[in-house]
């Protein structure tokens, strides 16, 4: 038997196109697919005898075709504070997902990679290598997971209003699944989020920023950590590639495109490495001419990694100089610490970075829309 399509796997296009595969009139594929995205992404369903609008004829063909393919949860904990975290297994490895509420909006932190290739210098993922790209289903199957988990408050509002492509990996480096996942999260017939409630998180890659505002320009986070080439070369490897002026430019030229018109960078605050007053300055006089808005991320240590934490009076400091000069400036809080849901707290999990549950963590809210 030929294998089953998955159909968490596909956008909207990609559904039409499957069913003018699958034998349907090519005069209603359209409306198959926006029919079948409902059921999928808004209902939830995962079993076709439960699509009623589509003929019986047709979801017959799907049955014989097709699949819904949800994720495997390993673990699924609840933090203190509310924070909710699910670990996937996603085959040789397995990532996570973290929903963070808060009072006006709830987030939902997801991954694009299993590993990273990019080996930044205080990131755990890094350390575990690169294990492979997530699928469309698997990016958007955590959203969908969590949704079906969350559905609707009391307003009757979906629980997750913002999602930020934040977790393991790195997304523009997973551009077409990425992408794919993306446009389900826009689209109205799925979840029908504003591309201002949707923010891709990057270490950098210039020539995929530029395609990113070219095919689905969602709002940008862009992970800065060192006002200088000398020691961004250091922290993040991928800055000898893309050195600071490039990555500048790409943040401007992002900004034509932009839903928001702003970029938000992220900075990790690292213990006397890139947390002086005088790195500050450097800082506002690289992003003068950039509209931008600061997110400072306090660095959460893990085990054989040379590196600690600002004092809180340094950060402070820090935060100070950027505001007074007018540059809007968060300090992210660190959310659900005893599920292990605050960025890098699992690194002493890894051992052998194919076979061991890994999970690193997540990066939060101020940054989110
Ligand atoms: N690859 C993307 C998204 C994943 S990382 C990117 O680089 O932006 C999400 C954020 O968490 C990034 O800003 C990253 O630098 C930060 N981060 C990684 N390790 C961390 C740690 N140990 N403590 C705090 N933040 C960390």
């Amino acid at each position: 038997m030929a294998t089953l399509q998955n159909l968490l796997e596909l956008n909207q296009p990609a559904l039409a196109a499957f069913y003018a595969h699958i034998g349907e009139k090519s005069s209603s594929v359209n409306m198959r697919a926006k029919q079948t995205l409902k059921w999928l992404h808004q209902s939830q369903v995962t079993e076709f005898a439960a699509m009623t609008d589509i003929a019986k004829t047709t979801r017959e063909l799907l049955a014989a075709h097709a699949e819904i393919r949800d994720l495997t949860v390993i673990r699924d904990s609840t933090a203190s504070d509310g924070t909710r975290k699910w670990l996937f297994d996603v085959g040789s490895s397995a990532v996570d997902a973290v929903f963070i509420p808060e009072e006006d909006r709830g987030t939902l932190c997801i991954s694009s990679q299993a590993g990273c290739a990019l080996d930044c210098a205080f990131c755990s993922t890094g350390k575990q290598g690169f294990n492979r790209n997530l699928t469309t289903a698997e990016i958007i199957g955590q959203l969908w997971l969590a949704n079906r988990a969350l559905g609707v408050g009391v307003s009757g509002e979906r629980v997750i209003s913002n999602v930020v492509l934040m977790g393991m990996g790195e997304p523009l480096a997973n551009f077409e699944n990425s992408v794919t996942a993306l446009r389900l999260m826009l689209d109205d017939n799925a979840y029908g989020l504003s591309r201002r409630r949707v923010t891709v998180s990057t270490v950098g890659l210039v020539p995929a920023i530029d395609r990113l505002r070219e095919e689905c320009p969602v709002t940008l986070a862009v992970s800065l950590h060192a006002p200088s080439d000398a020691l961004r070369d250091q922290l993040l490897p991928i800055n000898r590639k893309y050195p600071l002026a490039e990555l500048m430019a790409a943040c401007h030229r992002y900004l034509e495109r932009a839903p928001r018109d702003f970029i938000t960078f992220e900075y990790i605050m690292l213990d006397g490495i890139n947390d002086s007053e005088a790195q500050a300055r450097e800082l506002l006089a690289l992003t003068s001419e950039l509209p931008c808005k600061f997110n400072l991320i306090p660095f959460n240590p893990f085990p054989g990694v040379p590196f600690r934490r600002s004092r809180p009076e340094r950060l402070r400091r820090f935060a100070e100089v950027l505001m007074s000069a007018g540059v809007v400036t968060t300090t992210r809080k660190t959310r659900g610490e005893d599920i292990n849901a605050a960025c890098g707290q699992l690194a002493g999990q890894v051992g052998n970075r194919m076979r061991h549950l890994v999970s690193r963590t997540h990066p939060l809210q101020e940054v989110h829309p």
